[in-house]
């Protein structure tokens, strides 16, 4: 009797451990895709919902030509800086070869993309109503496409979401050096990072669920020649949402600079951001 009685509270505590630590295992494994590398953390998790969006970017030239002066990895150059405490962060960058660094879990709410500068949502809404604001004619020409597409305003179709950067994923593309276009590996590995996220997440991958930088901020990444973070929305596109989408890499001629050898003091590196080999 005594033995079943043991039985019987092991088996409760084994079902009560399964119960709290599955979920939780589950979580953390859905929480940051495994294509990424693990670089140092920002880690707040002050965002409980999961992500409706994923948003691009491309960095300016500084970051790698700063890593290359230094010889040191642009992964880990762009995490040093994502990872300062009151520094902009997004949540995976992607190098030149092809390789992504995670700097945040995915639940994470990202530093990169938001209205700070129009004061927000609502600073930004009365701008456009005062006409302080106006909506470039190259975003209007894409987004206009789309049912009640008038502003980025509308661009932000979850309903929780008070600020492009809630409940978004945020990709950073390290430009190689004076080059505005992606490489190859750049593009194959977007491509895989996106599904994944997608897929994880629940996401539609199509616009406008996701989308970049020069659509939420057509005015702080943009000129009126056209948007330049990644560089989509211009006449002559330095990006190809055809690529990230479907992943048709013969089909962006053009668009894309073939994929640089690795200079030495950029090497590959383990999951852990050390360097192999
Ligand atoms: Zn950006």
């Amino acid at each position: 009797m005594a033995m079943q009685c043991t039985a019987h509270e092991h088996a409760c505590i084994v079902r009560k451990v399964v119960r709290i630590l599955l979920p939780m295992s589950l979580m953390a494994l859905h929480d940051i895709s495994p294509l990424a590398i693990l670089l140092p953390q920002r880690d707040v998790r002050n965002q409980e919902l999961p992500a409706t969006s994923v948003v691009m970017h491309i960095t300016g030239r500084a970051t790698y030509l700063n890593a290359e002066r230094r010889r040191k990895h642009p992964l880990i150059h762009l995490g040093d800086s994502f990872g300062k405490e009151d520094s902009s962060f997004a949540h995976y960058s992607v190098d030149p070869w092809g390789q992504i660094g995670c700097t945040a879990p995915e639940r994470e709410r990202p530093w990169a993309q938001g209205w700070g500068a129009f004061g927000g949502r609502r600073g930004l809404k009365q701008k456009l109503a005062s006409g302080a604001l106006e909506v470039p004619a190259w975003w209007l020409e894409y987004w206009g496409t789309f049912d009640d597409c008038m502003s980025p305003l509308d661009l932000l179709i979850d309903p929780l979401a008070d600020s492009p950067n809630d409940r978004s994923v945020a990709i950073e593309f390290i430009q190689y050096g004076n080059q505005f276009l992606l490489t190859e590996a750049q593009y194959a590995a977007g491509y895989s990072l996106l599904h994944d996220i997608c897929f994880r997440n629940g996401i539609l991958c199509e616009p406008p669920y996701i989308r970049g930088h020069e659509d939420t901020d057509p005015w702080g990444r943009g000129t009126k020649d056209g948007g330049w973070d990644p560089g989509a929305r211009r006449v002559a596109p330095r990006f190809n949402w055809g690529v990230m989408f479907n992943g048709l890499i013969e089909a962006s001629a053009g668009m894309m600079i073939s994929t640089p050898p690795r200079p030495e003091w950029a090497p590959h590196l383990n999951t852990n951001g050390n360097p192999t080999g």
